[in-house]
């Protein structure tokens, strides 16, 4: 079952906006990315809840019908991936119960690592789960708990530990509120904007281009902002930790290039990381013809890494982008059909040439493997691969999804073997001082680089 705890999740929510669901939609549609599984929405009132969730992509899972029953000026939603294996319908969130107290519904991105135990106790009280997901447990706890709405949150995330931001959408016979929530070490991105009257919160501020919100905050680690009918409290949770931890990985990998996540344009911080690898590389007198990015998340580091060293930048592959998460394979075998599926190489822009190729990392290495046979194939003389982060050493517990750490290529290999086995010609990454370098010295998460875990890893 843990195993289906490891995602990658975005929320998005409306308050006091008409057509709140349709552009909850749309948040979640420039939240693609950051989970395709499946999608949700739940709108309310001070009166009632409507909900829909379904497997597939945001686009799949509404159409104008199915977003016109979700009434009301508010919602939340979210996307989700999880690891093949759990891809249950009642997996998807938001999760939504109802109780004497009134209705509660919660989208959550991040992992929480007590989860197990929590679910366990639970149940030895007599709970009833009804997913594998360890954002049940929020419910449950919250249910039990009894005060103001502000007392009751504190109450249940004081129980809590591990990566949230969560949208708890609540209501009871007088009041509808709204709360968007950070855990005390500020894991995963969550931002805040004002749209018409209302406010539009989500996990990136590329959905609030799309829907036309104009950025107010990103919230800070701990950080709760409750919308209720008479306006909107900031305030900080009860339960404190020894220090922030916004997750680096947002800015190398997850986060959209056109995200400003932890107050930080993504897109600038990878051209940043390709003009560091780029400076290494003038120093050690590398002899290149062109830098070329994997497409699409290693192309504004490469792009960096052109500007700082001067050499020309060039497509190399094309990506395919309308890639589901499964496509039909012929019987008769086609030789690397997996990749070239996703990347084709342009063989006029590769022939006889010593290339730079940037990519954002190296998770099991199957992928670079592919792509430098394909680019060989086509022609291509040498291969110095960059990676625009350092070594991926140990799994992620805070909501990324990562293999176990035995399936991470560079727990087990040096890096003159993992050259090898990757038929790369040189291979340099980051370093973890470089990353310090690179976040200003800034208190971020970086446990899958350095096995340093700010909040502990999972006990069960
Ligand atoms: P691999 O073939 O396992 O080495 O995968 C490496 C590729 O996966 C890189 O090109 C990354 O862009 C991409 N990648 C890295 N982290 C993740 C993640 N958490 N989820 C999906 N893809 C990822």
């Amino acid at each position: 079952m843990k195993s289906s705890w490891r995602e990658n999740c975005g929320v998005f929510g409306i308050w006091k906006v008409p057509e709140a669901a349709h552009l909850n939609y749309l948040g979640l549609f420039a939240l693609q990315h950051r989970g395709q599984e499946g999608a949700g929405i739940v709108s309310g009132t001070h009166e009632s809840f409507w909900g829909r969730r379904s497997s597939g992509l945001v686009s799949q899972v509404f159409d104008r019908e199915a977003l016109n029953q979700l009434q009301g000026e508010t919602a939340i939603g979210h996307v989700r991936y999880s690891t093949v294996g759990n891809q249950a319908d009642k997996n998807l969130q938001p999760l939504w119960v109802q109780g004497e107290w009134g209705e509660l519904a919660v989208a959550h991105n991040g992992t929480l690592t007590n989860a197990q135990e929590l679910r366990l106790e639970l149940e030895s009280q007599g709970s009833v789960f009804q997913s594998s997901v360890d954002t049940e447990v929020i419910l449950h706890l919250f249910a039990r708990t009894k005060g103001s709405f502000r007392e009751r949150i504190d109450a249940t995330l004081s129980r809590v530990a591990g990566a949230f931001s969560l949208l708890i959408l609540y209501r009871d016979s007088k009041e509808l509120r709204l709360a968007a929530i950070k855990d005390p070490f500020g894991f995963r991105p969550l931002c805040v904007g004002r749209l018409q009257e209302g406010y539009a919160i989500g996990s990136e501020s590329c959905a609030f281009d799309l829907v036309g919100a104009s950025w107010e905050a990103e919230l800070e680690a701990g950080e709760v902002y409750e919308f209720h009918s008479k306006g909107v409290d900031r305030w900080k949770l009860n339960s404190k930790a020894p220090r922030t931890a916004p997750c680096v990985f947002e800015w190398i990998y997850f986060s959209r290039p056109d995200s400003n996540s932890f107050g930080r344009s993504v897109y600038e911080f990878r051209k940043q990381t390709g003009a560091l690898l780029a400076e290494r590389d003038q120093r050690a007198s590398l002899r290149a013809d062109l830098v070329m990015g994997v497409p699409d998340s290693g192309i504004p580091a490469a792009i960096g890494y052109s500007q700082q060293s001067g050499l020309p930048f060039e497509m190399g592959l094309i990506r395919n982008h309308y890639i589901g998460r499964t496509f039909i394979e012929p019987h008769q075998s086609i030789r690397d059909f997996r990749v070239k599926i996703k990347q084709n190489p342009l063989p006029k822009s590769l022939e006889g040439k010593r290339i730079v190729v940037v990519d954002d990392s190296i998770v099991r290495g199957t992928t670079s493997r592919k792509i430098n046979m394909l680019l060989r194939e086509a022609g291509a003389r040498e291969i110095h691969l960059r990676i625009a982060a350092p070594p991926t050493i140990s799994p992620c517990y805070y909501g990324i999804d990562t293999p176990t750490e035995n399936e991470l290529i560079a727990s087990k290999k040096s890096i003159e073997e993992i050259r090898d086995f990757i038929f790369a010609d040189s291979l340099e990454y980051l370093s973890l001082e470089d990353l310090r370098q690179l976040t200003q010295g800034a208190s971020v998460c970086h446990a899958c680089f350095s096995k340093d875990y700010p909040s502990g890893i999972p006990k069960l």
